[in-house]
């Protein structure tokens, strides 16, 4: 077991933390004074790759310099209206949106979690408006292990215990059903069912990745039973998985799209839900809404993002880069590892139990000089920024390589 102390640059912050900060986390002993490109470095002047990217919020890397440079240019001009005005940054930023994942209208929102809330309200209001479902019947159904934020509504359709427990009570309305199953979800569907929820790759689960056809047999259900599929590509979505939605991997088109994390290019947080109109003009004026969402200095750098997506470029090299990753943590298993998921530059890998656990794995990687989570008990989770070289990949592998080596003994 690696020591605390041993690891920790300025005991004095963790102290401080642990005083003052509520103990909804639990993070590793590095305290983070700066951050560049792949890199972050402690209050010490220790440097490592950070192979957590923010979970993905951090897709470009700290501080790209494009991004910084639109926030910084937004901020001499203008940074926050309301809605009750219209702002110039807005409409080229849904404009560009919009266009990058195929619908006609984004709404815009802060965190991930008020994506969903949004996406779900749209569904539910869909449904009494357009589909005729009878007032308050409306059914979501949802996946067993999914994770798609920390609200109360959100949390009342978790499976995890620790995000579930003791909240209640809990908001009805939701039929969860096992993740991968396509017999499950079409049993579960009824005259009531608004909408499917699902992540195309279920990240906080460990990177969990259905088998083929479960997305396009999704499609062709929902297509069939007029219901809404909502794909939550908060985690999977902006080029992490080598596409900019993680849904075009098996060409499937989602009829909405919850957004965020990459969003906000690491600077300011922004969501955003994308649906074509006749499902997104449900919503009227006074009827949702946010303080904050779409606002200028969010919207800037939204574009800023939606921008370098763009070009492509981010996503092949993370295509790209898969069949190195997926080679090298592949020569794991049955090194200390028992099964890896790779898609895109986004992979879990399943720790032997009875060799250590992921917690333990991510100390001892972070004293090789990487930064990575656990997640689910032996499960770890890599997720380097797409802006990685393949060298620096590797040291990412050979670093874990190094820790399951050492951990066999
Ligand atoms: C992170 C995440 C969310 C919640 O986003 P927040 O910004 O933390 O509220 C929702 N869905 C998925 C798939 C996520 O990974």
């Amino acid at each position: 077991m690696t020591s605390m102390t041993e690891l920790s640059t300025n005991q004095a912050y963790i102290d401080l933390e642990d005083q003052v900060a509520a103990h909804n986390y639990s993070p590793l002993p590095v305290v983070v004074g700066h951050a560049e490109g792949i890199h972050v470095t402690d209050v010490e002047g220790r440097t490592y790759i950070d192979a957590l990217s923010g979970y993905s919020a951090l897709n470009f890397g700290h501080r790209h310099p494009g991004l910084v440079q639109a926030a910084k240019d937004q901020l001499d001009r203008s940074t926050l209206t309301s809605r009750a005005f219209h702002n110039d940054q807005l409409g080229p930023f849904c404009e560009a949106l919009a266009r990058l994942v195929g619908k006609d209208m984004i709404l815009p929102m802060n965190t991930g979690a008020e994506a969903v809330e949004t996406a779900l309200k749209i569904a539910r209001k869909w449904a009494y408006q357009v589909k005729g479902v009878p007032e308050g019947q409306a059914e979501i159904i949802v996946m067993d292990g999914n994770f798609h934020g920390r609200t109360t509504t959100i949390i009342s359709f978790s499976d995890d215990p620790e995000a579930h427990d003791h909240y209640g009570p809990y908001t009805p309305g939701f039929v969860a059903v096992p993740y991968g199953d396509l017999a499950a979800v079409e049993a579960a569907i009824t005259d009531n069912t608004a909408a499917v929820l699902v992540e195309p790759i279920q990240g906080e689960q460990g990177v969990m990745i259905p088998a083929e056809g479960y997305l396009p047999g999704l499609r062709e259900l929902c297509t069939r039973t007029n219901v809404l599929m909502i794909a939550d590509e908060i985690q999977s979505g902006l080029g992490r998985t080598g596409t900019s939605l993680a849904c075009e991997y098996e060409g499937v088109e989602a009829d909405m799209y919850t957004l965020g994390k990459a969003l906000g290019g690491g600077i300011v947080p922004v969501s955003a839900v994308a649906a074509d109109a006749e499902v997104m003009n449900v919503i009227t004026p006074g009827t949702h809404g946010s303080t904050f969402g779409g606002n200028p200095l969010a919207a800037a750098v939204g574009k800023a993002v939606v921008d370098l997506l763009a070009t492509g470029e981010h996503q092949a090299h993370a295509k790209e880069l898969e069949s190195v990753f997926a080679e090298e943590l592949g020569q794991l298993v049955g090194q200390g590892a028992e099964r890896v998921r790779v898609r895109g530059l986004w992979a879990g890998i399943d720790i032997d139990p009875e060799l250590m656990t992921g917690k333990e794995a991510c100390k001892a990687l972070a004293k090789k000089g990487v930064l990575a989570k656990d997640t689910h008990g032996s499960t770890i989770r890599l997720a380097p920024p797409l802006t990685i070289t393949e060298d620096e990949l590797r040291q990412i592998t050979d670093a874990l390589a190094a820790v399951l080596a050492e951990a066999r003994g």
